[in-house]
């Protein structure tokens, strides 16, 4: 059995004391109480020492949203693994927004790299991958999403795989009100993501690593997405900034 996991991914919002705090203490002690489903926020980079320390004796995961892969050195801008491993059990990689910067720090072989140094630092990396609308259209998801699942995770070792998390969130269904279908998003989940992870490592470890979809997922529909075999929970942007946050946690449980 596979434990449920949400995450928030705050993107470039509430990074500032006040109102990531403010939120945080709101829906700190109702998002604790709930106990059947993994659940984890991950704010801007700026907060996440401030929010170590208010969520310190809760069950409540935190995570960063990108990371460097060396672990010192002329990398202006970036985080390490090693200088968030004490603040966060978490780290969102390759997120289509930042895949979509382009260049030498979100290639496919920077991916695999931020994967490798994220597991071998006790981080839980959330490996994001997904389709645009031309990839969709063109019927490549299969095989654009396969790939970018293989690229990231050929190399490492089957007893590292079982503690990562998948997202797939296909670009076209992020921020813009128009979710994927739980059916379709369990398919591709299912058959693309789990399946090119079972080629890598096989059956055992695939069926052992957590999954989640991702793309305008709300309270409203979440229910629907975990109601579907292969989706273990959900990364959530827009619907994860508002109290209601929790109602949609409670309802992945
Ligand atoms: C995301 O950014 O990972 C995401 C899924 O955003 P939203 O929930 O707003 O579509």
């Amino acid at each position: 059995m596979r434990r449920p996991i949400i995450a928030a991914n705050w993107k470039m919002n509430l990074g500032r004391s006040e109102e990531a705090l403010t939120f945080v203490r709101q829906i700190r002690s109702p998002l604790n109480k709930l106990e059947d489903v993994d659940r984890v926020i991950c704010p801007p980079a700026t907060m996440l020492s401030a929010l170590a320390e208010v969520l310190q004796s809760t069950k409540i995961g935190l995570g960063a949203q990108n990371i460097h892969w060396d672990e010192s050195g002329a990398h202006t801008g970036d985080l390490s693994p090693g200088m968030i491993a004490d603040l966060c059990q978490y780290v969102i990689i390759g997120h289509s927004e930042r895949r979509a910067l382009g260049g030498e720090g979100e290639s496919d072989e920077a991916i695999m790299l931020k994967v490798s140094a994220s597991l071998a630092h006790d981080l839980i990396p959330i490996l994001c991958v997904g389709e645009n609308l031309d990839q969709k259209a063109a019927g490549d998801t299969q095989g654009f999403v396969g790939g970018q699942v293989r690229s990231a995770l050929e190399g490492l070792e089957a007893e590292q795989i079982e503690k990562l998390v998948v997202a797939y969130e296909p670009i076209w269904a992020i921020g813009t009100g128009e979710a994927a279908t739980p059916a379709d998003a369990n398919r591709v989940i299912g058959i693309t993501v789990r399946g090119a992870i079972a080629d890598l490592f096989g059956e055992e470890t695939a069926q052992k690593v957590r999954i989640q979809y991702g793309g305008s997922v709300n309270e409203d529909n979440i229910a629907e997405f975990m109601q579907m075999p292969d989706i273990d929970g959900a990364l959530v942007g827009g619907a994860s900034l508002k109290p209601s946050f929790v109602d949609l946690v409670k309802r992945a449980a």
